[in-house]
């Protein structure tokens, strides 16, 4: 058996529906007194529910956050943050409104509270990320770890169906890329394969009736698993290749995370034959990228890097940037099949 080092890290997880109203005494048990909230515009109403059930806890409402967290609207938080001199951050909304209470708690004793409204999975981890002169830079620190975060599946059901489906592919793959990671460990591959097989239960019920409630609690049951999972270990090729994809050629997070993981998966296929059995048991499907593909293919999401507005005469350029920067995959990244990757993944053809 391999060799492992596994640290927990101490997140308080809150599970269950309807447990929003719990907010308080979560703000109460770490000791805060008033709370800074922050959303997104469109969700300012999930924000106003969170206030109210805050009540005399709340410092006020910053609606400003945005996709890859831009420094500017980082700066304009903290500073809120410290006007009001808030001491915690309940951040309610997916990755980029987690990320804004994460720019905040880098630099000020502002401890967070998160209440993941999709599956992208950030309120479990310790990995931040800042975008400035059009550079995302990221990093990890255990400060921007959230001490605590609610998991209610009602607040997910506004989440249009589209986007609930891409944000659960984009789950599966921390969680697939987490089964070969280089410091991986048994109890981080049990929650991989179960986050795995809850979203790919949950999901085409989703499609079925997205307002079913049991599905909902599914996916996001998964969603912690997998999130979980990708705050423990180190991920790989997959991931390196969406933040190259996302970070300069402008594609959307969660589509590009489900285009191009089946096709990571047959790469790196070869060299980690027990993590895509354990993938393919999953999902029920006796070839790990294929099953993907093809689970991907049911649900109706976007295939193909040219269908989310990859050009391309833009693969070379692609492929160049994703050799640039050597970092540990179980297969040794080479020009000829990662040329070949993005070629498929571009038109959206069966992974190879
Ligand atoms: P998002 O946070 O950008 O949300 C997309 C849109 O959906 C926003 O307008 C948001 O307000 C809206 N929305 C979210 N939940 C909703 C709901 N329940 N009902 C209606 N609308 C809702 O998208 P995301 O995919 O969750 O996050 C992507 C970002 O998170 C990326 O920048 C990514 O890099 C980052 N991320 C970071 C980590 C990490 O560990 N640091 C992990 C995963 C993702």
């Amino acid at each position: 058996m391999k060799e492992f080092t596994y640290t927990a890290l101490p997140t308080r997880v809150i599970f269950g529906a309807g447990k929003l109203a719990t907010i308080r005494d979560e703000v109460d048990a770490i000791g805060a007194t008033r709370a800074l909230v922050l959303c997104t515009p469109p969700q300012r109403a999930q924000a106003e529910q969170v206030a109210e059930l805050l009540g005399s806890r709340l410092a006020d409402i910053y609606d400003g956050a945005e996709m890859h967290v831009p420094i500017e609207g980082a700066r304009m938080a903290r500073q809120l943050a410290a006007e009001l001199e808030a001491d915690c951050a309940v951040a309610i909304g997916g990755g980029s409104t987690i990320g804004l209470g994460k720019a905040i708690a880098l630099e000020a004793p502002v401890p967070i509270i998160a209440i993941p409204t999709t599956y992208a999975g950030s309120e479990m981890t310790p990995i931040y990320g800042i975008t400035e002169d059009g550079l995302k830079r990221t990093g990890r620190d255990v400060r921007v770890l959230p001490r605590s975060v609610i998991y209610d599946p009602d607040l997910t059901m506004s989440l249009p169906l589209g986007m609930s489906l891409v944000s659960g592919m984009n789950a599966i793959a921390h969680a697939a890329e987490g089964l070969y990671a280089q410091d991986g460990n048994p109890v981080m591959s049990l929650m991989a394969e179960e986050g795995i097989r809850a979203l790919s239960q949950g999901m085409p019920a989703l499609v079925e009736a997205p307002q079913d409630k049991e599905a909902r609690a599914r996916c996001l049951y998964g969603a912690w698993l997998c999130g979980t999972v990708l705050g423990h270990v180190g991920m790989a090729l997959h991931h390196k290749l969406c933040h190259t994809l996302g970070g300069s050629f402008n594609l959307p997070h969660a589509e590009t995370h489900t285009i191009v993981l089946p096709h990571a998966l047959a790469y790196n296929s070869p060299a980690a034959p027990q993590a895509m059995e354990r993938i393919a048991a999953a999902i029920g499907a006796s070839d790990a990228a294929i099953g993907l593909h093809r689970m991907a293919a049911k649900l109706g999401v976007p295939m193909a890097l040219r269908d989310i507005g990859m050009k391309e005469t833009d693969l070379n350029r692609a492929c160049e940037i994703a050799l640039a920067d050597p970092y540990w995959n179980p297969r040794p990244i080479e020009a000829a099949p990662m040329r070949d990757l993005l070629q498929r993944a571009w038109e959206g053809a069966e992974p190879q």
